[in-house]
């Protein structure tokens, strides 16, 4: 390890000694009842470190965590949206198909198995490689089909193009599509109406509210653990939010994207650590294909933009690899059978009456 790596990780492991405190004492976990623009009744509880039911005590050692990619090409994200136009997507060089098949090398080194949200546009120009994912293992579920934020689409618009995206996934592999995740962890509180429109749909779970404050997305005051909404019509979905730890009152993003890949090892292994220990919650890891693809086209996208796309590529191959080495990780289907037979799905709610101000509808 070189003196910058031994620095970074002093700082991370400094940093936590600090904060370790408000991790125990302080647990910041929020029931929320939110209403919405589409009259959906937005009940949700969680279990809070404090208040672990029962069950949770039979999650069996390892505790296994959740392993997810977004199937995505390296143009298609959000940081470089207004300069590359989805029109032209086709004259791109397409690295998905290689990377993604990369991605699944990785993971059989190890054995683990995860969740794949693909693009359906990506899904209709390789279906094979969708075959291929299913065949190796591991479950299929939705990214949205043109890759657009959720809050810049109206709710017909987003019900179409997820309509769009489920099939073209569905059609390829010739299985059902349950999960979904927004672009860039679009759903916020300007267009919460989505979850609705989802389990109207047919997703029976969603991965796309982050539990932080950020410039493009994210909902500062939903709760870090999995939750279930109810809505009006008797349907219900479960919510899985990508991990965080809490610094300050602050939820800290970690474990995924560009914050596994910038952040020191330290950093990210800590939450392993403290999810397991201290809250016996799984941490739900995501990734992208072009993250391992140092070699992929460059894009002249603003400054921001290209640090968050491209620092630290080389390294995130090796970063996942280590993760997959020491933890155990498991699909998001296997993690809500396991809930339903052991009745924690929505059964648990320790309080209601919380409103979590980041989520309340305007
Ligand atoms: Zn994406």
């Amino acid at each position: 390890m070189n003196r910058l790596h031994r620095k970074r990780n002093g700082i991370a492991r400094a940093l936590f000694k600090r904060f370790r405190i408000s991790l125990l004492g302080n647990p910041v976990l929020t029931m929320t009842k939110a209403s919405c623009e589409s009259n959906a009744n937005l009940a949700s509880g969680s279990l809070t470190p404090g208040s672990l039911s029962p069950d949770c005590g039979k999650i069996p050692e390892p505790l296994a965590h959740v392993l997810t990619v977004d199937v995505e090409d390296y143009f298609q994200v959000e940081a470089f949206a207004e300069k590359v136009k989805r029109d032209d997507w086709e004259q791109y060089p397409s690295r998905v198909d290689a990377n993604t098949r990369r991605v699944l090398d990785l993971f059989d080194e190890h054995g683990a198995r995860g969740t794949f949200f693909f693009v359906g546009w990506v899904a209709d120009k390789f279906p094979e490689l969708v075959r291929e994912v299913h065949a190796r293992g591991h479950e299929l579920a939705c990214h949205s089909y043109w890759h657009r934020t959720i809050y810049s689409l109206s709710p017909e618009e987003f019900r179409e193009d997820t309509r769009r995206a489920k099939q073209a996934i569905e059609n390829a592999a010739g299985v059902a599509v349950n999960g979904y995740r927004a672009p860039s962890w679009s759903i916020t509180k300007d267009c919460m109406w989505a979850l609705e429109i989802l389990a109207e749909e047919g997703f029976t779970y969603d991965s796309s509210i982050y539990p932080i404050h950020h410039d493009l997305y994210g909902v500062p005051g939903a709760q870090r653990f999995p939750y279930t909404f109810q809505f009006q019509n008797g349907r219900k979905l479960r919510e899985y939010p990508p991990a965080t730890l809490r610094f300050m009152g602050t939820n800290l993003p970690v474990a995924g994207g560009g914050y596994l890949r910038i952040f020191p090892a330290a950093y990210n292994e800590m939450a392993f650590r403290v999810f397991e220990k201290d809250y016996a919650q799984r941490v739900v890891v995501y990734l992208h294909p072009w993250e391992i693809d140092p070699d992929q086209p460059r894009i002249a996208g603003k400054l921001k933009s290209r640090f968050r796309h491209y620092t630290q590529l080389k390294n995130m191959s090796s970063k996942v690899g280590r993760l997959l080495k020491r933890y155990k990780f498991t699909r998001f289907c296997d993690v809500l059978a396991a809930e339903e037979a052991s009745q924690i799905l929505n059964g648990h709610a320790v309080e209601t009456a919380g409103v979590s101000a980041g989520v309340t509808a305007r």
